[in-house]
């Protein structure tokens, strides 16, 4: 029997049928409004990520035309929903990771000496990215509904406890440690929530979910919310997590990129907390329902598919994201343009919220072509950015790095990135991987797969991208131009 897996994105909800062999045998999938309502700020209403679920879900179910055996769910981390305990209504718009509209919490708890502390708890830093500051805001500046949520009627949470809920008819408040530790309110060492950050950010902490490990027993969906089934929910990870697992990226060393709305690579420590200078992140990979705990590095890059998004809605120089490879075709260069994607500030290695977008030696003979060249580049700089942290800090040999979401199916970019690491980039021949890895998780919590071995077997390739030659020259004019792009806003 399969399982149904929902990958709850950032622009939009997958939903797949995966069997026992790990062949996708259905599909749905829906997008979802994004709101700007002020420069900086990223908002999703809640309720429209609920219907686009149960829209994906039912078009996938439509087309396999099997029952499946339990549900995985997979989210976008880091965005901060409150919703009301008893009827499940969430009363104001959801702060979205990539809003940047909490840099003011952030300097001000870092100018008060916090962020040590923070970091030694957490693994994180003090950026607008991460949950913490975005309920402090709430609480600071939307107090009617803030008042809900310390009454006791509303509680608080990211996609994944809000989906649950609401799959469950309400029935379970819960998170997985791949979502917490991503919150600024999880102790790593001690694995739970910390009250000496819940009281820094101003959470009370008996709104937020209970915490459960990332395969197992996490609810039953309730048939008369969720298109009639009743079904397990036995398996739950945070979107990079779940790609991470997806991948089949089980042991220590292990690396994988994800090219979505942003990228995010993550390299596996095992059961090893590895702290960085360098501008990494220490996070949970996750945890099995005996207690054992993976850790992983992660490089999180904020725009990288959005950029993308950003020719097509913003410029109107594409109608869709693929349109960018014949485009960037189209010439045999970027034409000396560099484009700095710091579109909602820069992550890592560089951790700048003021930076903006840039784009640099635009001539007389600039044309579309050269734009959409230089932003491909730009991804695949970017990356190259954490990389050389990553291999730096971690002492690792990258023998290849392996590649999903939705960018990953650009050739070109496929290429440049190749070229500009050094080291193959393999593609799997299944590119929703962080869907995938959901599926996989909530396979083994219902014990439709047995162990981790039986699952790296699934695991095929699709293509491999060798390196060509490395152009460092282009590499040191994009660091130059990421130095220019700082401390704009
Ligand atoms: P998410 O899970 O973050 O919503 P997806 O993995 O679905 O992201 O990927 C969607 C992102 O990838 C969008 O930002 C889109 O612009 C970009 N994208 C999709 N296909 C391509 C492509 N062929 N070339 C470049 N970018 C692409």
């Amino acid at each position: 029997m399969p399982v149904l897996a929902i990958d709850a994105g950032t622009t939009g909800v997958t939903a797949l049928i995966v069997n026992e062999d790990g062949r996708i045998d259905g599909r749905g999938y829906r997008e979802f409004a994004q709101h700007f309502p002020e420069p900086s700020w990223v908002e999703h209403v809640p309720e429209e990520i609920w219907q686009a679920t149960l829209a994906a879900c039912r078009i996938a179910l439509d087309r396999s035309g099997t029952t499946p055996s339990c549900v995985g769910i997979t989210n976008q981390r880091e965005t901060a929903v409150v919703w009301e305990a008893r009827t499940l209504a969430a009363p104001r718009p959801a702060i979205v990771w990539q809003d940047r509209r909490t840099a003011g919490v952030c300097a001000r708890l870092r100018e008060a000496g916090h962020e040590p502390r923070v970091a030694e708890l957490t693994g994180l830093r003090l950026d607008p990215y991460f949950t913490g500051s975005k309920f402090t805001w709430m609480a600071e500046n939307d107090p009617r509904s803030w008042e809900e949520v310390t009454g006791g009627r509303a509680v608080v949470g990211t996609v994944d406890s809000y989906l649950v809920a609401r799959m469950t008819g309400g029935a379970r408040h819960v998170t997985d440690p791949s979502n917490a530790s991503r919150t600024l309110l999880y102790d790593l060492e001690a694995g739970g929530w910390s009250a000496e950050l819940c009281e820094l950010f101003g959470v009370p902490e008996n709104a937020l979910p209970e915490i459960v490990p990332n395969h197992g027993e996490i609810g039953r969906t309730d048939p008369e919310a969720f298109l009639g089934l009743d079904l397990p929910i036995s398996g739950m990870a945070g979107d990079q997590q779940a790609a991470l697992f997806g991948q089949t990226c089980f042991a220590p060393g292990d690396v994988k990129c994800t090219y979505g709305t942003g990228s995010f690579i993550l390299i596996n420590t095992g059961n090893e907390i590895v702290r960085s200078e360098a501008g990494l992140l220490t996070t949970v990979a996750w945890q099995t329902p005996s207690g054992e705990i993976t850790y992983a590095l992660e490089g999180s890059i904020f725009v990288t598919g959005a950029a993308v998004q950003w020719l097509r809605d913003g410029l109107g120089l594409i109608d869709t994201a693929p349109e960018s490879e014949a485009l960037a075709r189209t010439v045999p260069d970027s034409g000396g343009v560099v484009f700095v994607p710091a579109l909602t500030g820069l992550g890592a290695p560089h951790w700048d919220p003021d930076a903006r977008g840039t784009i640099f030696g635009i001539t007389r003979g600039t044309t579309r072509g050269h734009l959409a060249r230089a932003t491909l580049e730009a991804i695949a700089f970017e990356v190259r950015d954490v990389v050389e942290v990553m291999t730096g800090a971690a002492g690792l040999k990258m023998p290849a790095l392996k590649a999903d979401g939705g960018a990953s199916g650009n050739d070109l970019l496929m290429q440049f990135q190749a070229d500009q690491l050094g080291t193959p980039v393999e593609r799997p021949a299944i590119q929703e991987t962080t869907a995938l890895g959901a599926a996989f998780l909530a396979g083994l919590g219902s014990g439709l797969w047995s162990s981790p071995g039986e699952l790296r077997a699934t695991w095929n390739l699709q293509r491999r991208f060798d390196p060509g030659q490395r152009d460092d020259a282009a590499y040191a004019r994009w660091l130059k131009a990421v130095d220019r792009s700082r401390s704009w806003a």
